[in-house]
């Protein structure tokens, strides 16, 4: 074990998923989309894309990078239409490129068809392996192309049929929005893993988007959830019809959208994902109690966490860590010699409120431990007396198959470690965690059931493509590499 690392506060563990938004029956839907975007972009910063249809035909655009780099005005006037569909993307099946980026597109017996996707299939891969046998030629390694290529060969008539047929073959996490000239289609899996809400317009026009934060910047209205395992079909004349086409599964929405992903000020499975937050922190206050002088958040996640801890504790709350926002994806690592800085880069510790003081540092999550062990070191050396870790979440043991980029079993440090060990690895003074008791205690009033398979690996979709067909995949995939061009590539930041 070495406490070397990556050096940002979330380049230790998880990293956000993707997010998807639509817009039916509005003259400035792409507008629309591009802002909720804007709302969304924490949940993907790699790629972002939008297509729009005007009744007649589908425009799209798609680029690396953040929403504010890849659209300019002109592209935006581009794609006219009265819907649209959008995407921001951390990939977690297939390689950061811009073939890869969403909404992917395709032309079939039914016309054009545009489709975006957050989520992660589990047998993706298999049914891949046996589309190419059967003669497709793939353009992406995303896994959201076999859903368009089972729709490609569906014999069903409409649209909506064949999306749900093809639903119907593959297995684990989707919250899709898919849209061809006329209409917009969103669907939901069976198991709910990604959150997918409904908002409406003042106008009326239905809206739909990973997280409600994204109704809120357009000034629409949250109405209710897609439900688990619904399609959800909008068309022309405010059509609107909602079916169940899948098999009934438990739900299993994805707990972490809780503890990390979602924004605070979203409502995500029906409840406000900062006062979840704040829930968290009473909770770990009561379970892992400790006497000190000050409560600190590592932000800006562990924010409304520390809050909470705060709160139930009575130990006074203060930003003893101060975060830089304006690092940028391009930030470069400097020569041998001088790259230690590490996480500096990032955060920097306030001696004032620290010297001297027991602090309680409050963080989200700890997964490969190297940036805690990093964040403990420099706020030891702006002059705590005493440092008291405390983790808002259960260790994290198993890696998600769902959507969520998570380093490998053996990397996450609670997959084969002691708590006890942890502390001394983060050279802390103690190390608390919430138990998965208090976690589910502090959600609930959301769904009911929760995937909790990261603390448990307890998994409620089995991963059905295995070794070997991950294997035969990977190396058809590594056998092109495409150099330079628009977007050219870009190296996934590991
Ligand atoms: S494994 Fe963890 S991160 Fe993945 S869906 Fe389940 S709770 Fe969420």
């Amino acid at each position: 074990m070495t406490r070397d690392g990556a050096g940002s506060p979330r380049t230790d563990g998880f990293r956000d998923e993707c997010g998807v938004a639509a817009v039916f029956g509005h003259p400035e839907a792409a507008n629309l989309v591009y802002l909720a975007l804007y709302a969304l972009q924490h949940r993907g910063q790699e790629s972002a894309g939008i297509a729009a249809g005007d009744g007649e035909r589908i425009r799209r655009s798609v680029g690396m990078g953040h929403v504010a780099e890849v659209f300019t005005p002109q592209r935006l006037e581009e794609l006219a239409g009265t819907h649209a569909i959008g995407h921001v993307r951390y990939g977690t099946a297939g390689g950061s490129v811009l073939e890869n980026a969403q909404p992917l597109r395709m032309t079939h017996r039914r016309g054009p068809v545009a489709l975006a996707h957050n989520g992660n299939l589990v047998n993706a891969l298999t049914l891949r392996s046996e589309l190419v046998r059967q003669g497709s030629i793939f353009r992406t390694t995303s896994d959201t192309e076999v859903i368009l290529h089972l729709i490609a060969r569906s014999r069903a008539a409409r649209l909506e049929d064949a999306l749900a047929e093809a639903l119907g073959q593959v297995e684990g996490a989707y919250s899709l929005v898919v849209a061809d000239q006329g209409r917009v289609i969103v669907a939901r899996d069976p198991r709910g893993f990604r959150p997918l809400s409904l908002g409406r317009l003042p106008d009326g026009a239905p809206v739909v988007a990973s997280e409600s934060c994204a109704f809120d910047l357009i000034g629409a209205r949250f109405e209710r959830d897609i439900a688990p395992g619904e399609m959800l079909v909008l068309g022309p004349g405010g059509e609107e019809a909602s079916f169940h086409p899948f098999p009934a599964a438990d739900p299993a929405p994805c707990i972490f959208e809780y503890v990390y992903f979602s924004r605070p000020d979203s409502y995500v499975y029906g409840r406000s994902v900062g006062q979840v937050r704040r829930a968290m922190g009473r909770r770990l206050a009561a379970e892992q109690g400790v006497d000190a002088d000050l409560v600190v958040p590592v932000p800006d996640s562990g924010v409304p966490a520390a809050i909470g801890f705060s709160h139930a504790s009575g130990i006074p709350f203060d930003f003893g860590l101060v975060r830089n926002h304006y690092i940028g994806r391009t930030f470069i690592e400097p020569a041998q010699s001088i790259r230690h800085f590490g996480v500096k880069i990032k955060l920097n510790a306030v001696r004032a409120l620290i010297a001297g003081r027991r602090v309680v540092l409050v963080d989200d999550s700890l997964v490969r431990g190297t940036t805690m062990a990093k964040i403990v070191t420099m706020v030891r050396a702006a002059g705590a007396r005493e440092i008291h870790v405390r983790i808002s979440c259960p260790p994290t043991v198993a890696p998600c198959y769902y959507g969520v980029d998570t380093p490998s079993k053996e990397e996450l440090i609670a997959s084969h470690t002691e708590v006890e060990a942890i502390r001394a690895f983060i050279e802390a003074d103690s190390l608390g965690y919430l138990s998965l008791e208090g976690l589910t205690r502090a959600v609930q009033g959301g769904d009911g059931e929760f995937c909790v398979a990261c603390y448990t690996g307890d998994y409620p979709v089995p991963l059905s493509d295995g070794a070997e067909v991950r294997r035969e995949m990977r190396l058809i995939d590594e056998s092109v590499e495409e150099i330079g061009g628009i977007g050219g590539r870009q190296e996934k930041k590991r």
